[in-house]
């Protein structure tokens, strides 16, 4: 079967979503857009996640880029709905004298960011998560992060995406196998149902996105996996109302690793997150270490968090855990996402290495994309996520 599109997006998890979805909103109706995925969508990283939209004001350029995401994820909810969107807020928790000093600093950031966030005494606090140990030392809440439930919201970009443009394609369970060139320009990929004419692809494949380069002809991209263990309570009633995390997670989550990711002898770590699912269980996390695609759950550390989470909300120790599980985080060098052109290829584009902030910052992450290629100016400074800058 031969075919021809305008433009492929390969990998259907939540960044292939939003790709697609925001094509379908910023390109004429007429455009013939195919998106490929070799399993289900939303079947790796995407649906193995928890759906926490986190807006991080460290800069004022992170704080434009993930706010404006979060944004968009409240409109989506607005207009399409279906994918249990809470507007949950998150709760920041110190346990020690080094969590304690990081709580005026995160006020201070996004006071300056120009958006509001209270730092809480006892009685707030006890307002606000009333399942909370009373030994909580310190606390600060911020209003503006959500939930979703990233496999469902997949399917709400696709569901607004054909609202605009009809002919949008979606192929499950089909491999791209190669790409097809004609000097410096793509001009087709190969997949496991036959080959598609197109000028345009762009690369949405996680953690996968460096063996797609690969079969482009291009260096591998510098992405590597970090696994992260889950656990999920049975449906009781949770005993917490909002999405909260060590506020340690900031230094330990953030910015550039501190080891090395292509390494082998990463100890990993933890910082708790915890969050409240609309049917009443509680998911918690989240680990980090770096150990290539290895998917096997790590149970000390696991163990850790689990202990890490009880400390917080006592009520866990009846809670039994139904389900663990292991995923992917697409940690690109540097820390921060690939968006945009790939420099050495014509036609080729990429939008891959979100690590764990992927589902906050699709949203943003197909505007920019679908921005850049219909060449209009961008909502957010593209610059610092240029593919571009590898190498440099
Ligand atoms: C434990 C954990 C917790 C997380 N929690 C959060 C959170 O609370 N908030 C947040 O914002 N982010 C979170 N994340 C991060 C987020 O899940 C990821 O950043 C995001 O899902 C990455 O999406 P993706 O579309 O790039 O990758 P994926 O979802 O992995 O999608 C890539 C797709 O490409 C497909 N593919 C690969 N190769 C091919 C090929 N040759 N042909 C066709 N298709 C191919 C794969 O099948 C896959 O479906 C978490 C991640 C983990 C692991």
């Amino acid at each position: 079967m031969s075919q021809t599109a305008d433009v492929v997006v390969v990998g259907g998890g939540i960044i292939g979503c939003a790709v697609v979805h925001a094509l379908a909103q910023q390109l004429p109706r007429s455009t013939r857009i195919v998106l490929i995925d070799r399993g289900p969508i939303a079947g790796a990283t995407s649906g193995s996640s928890m759906g926490h939209l986190m807006v991080t004001p460290d800069t004022p350029q992170d704080y434009a880029f993930s706010r404006t995401s979060v944004r968009l994820w409240n409109e989506l909810a607005e207009r399409v709905g279906g994918f249990h969107f809470q507007a949950t807020g998150a709760l920041y928790l110190a346990d020690c004298d080094e969590d304690l000093e990081l709580i005026p600093v995160l006020h201070e950031q996004f006071r300056d960011n120009g958006d509001r966030c209270e730092i809480l005494d006892e009685q707030r606090l006890r307002e606000i998560e009333p399942g909370l140990a009373p030994d909580v030392p310190g606390a600060l809440f911020y209003p503006g992060d959500g939930v979703v439930l990233p496999m469902l919201a997949c399917g709400a970009m696709l569901r607004e995406a054909r609202q605009w443009n009809e002919s949008i394609e979606v192929r499950a369970e089909c491999a791209v196998t190669g790409f097809e060139r004609a000097g410096g320009r793509i001009t087709g990929v190969a997949t496991a149902r036959g080959r598609i004419a197109t000028p345009l692809v762009v690369n949405a494949t996680g953690v996968w996105a460096p063996e797609l380069a690969e079969m482009a002809g291009q260096p591998r991209l510098p992405i590597y996996p970090r696994a992260g263990n889950l656990a999920i309570t049975a449906h009781h009633v949770s005993p917490i109302r909002t999405q909260l995390l060590e506020i340690s997670y900031l230094r330990f989550a953030h910015g550039a690793a501190k080891v090395d990711p292509a390494g082998t002898d990463d100890p990993g770590g933890h910082a708790v997150n915890m969050q409240p699912q609309s049917h009443g269980g509680c998911l918690i996390g989240s680990t980090r270490q770096f150990r290539g695609m290895d998917r096997t759950l790590n149970r000390e550390l696991l163990h850790r968090s689990l202990a890490r989470a009880q400390r917080y909300a006592p009520a866990l120790k009846n809670v039994p855990i139904v389900r663990t599980w292991v995923g992917l985080r697409p940690y690109a060098e540097g820390g921060l996402p690939f968006i945009g052109p790939w420099p050495h290829l014509d036609g080729l584009w990429i939008a891959a290495g979100h690590e764990g902030l992927g589902i906050s910052l699709a949203p943003i992450t197909g505007l920019l994309i679908a921005q850049q290629i219909a060449g209009v100016a961008p909502a957010v400074d593209p610059t610092p996520y240029q593919p571009a800058r590898i190498g440099a």
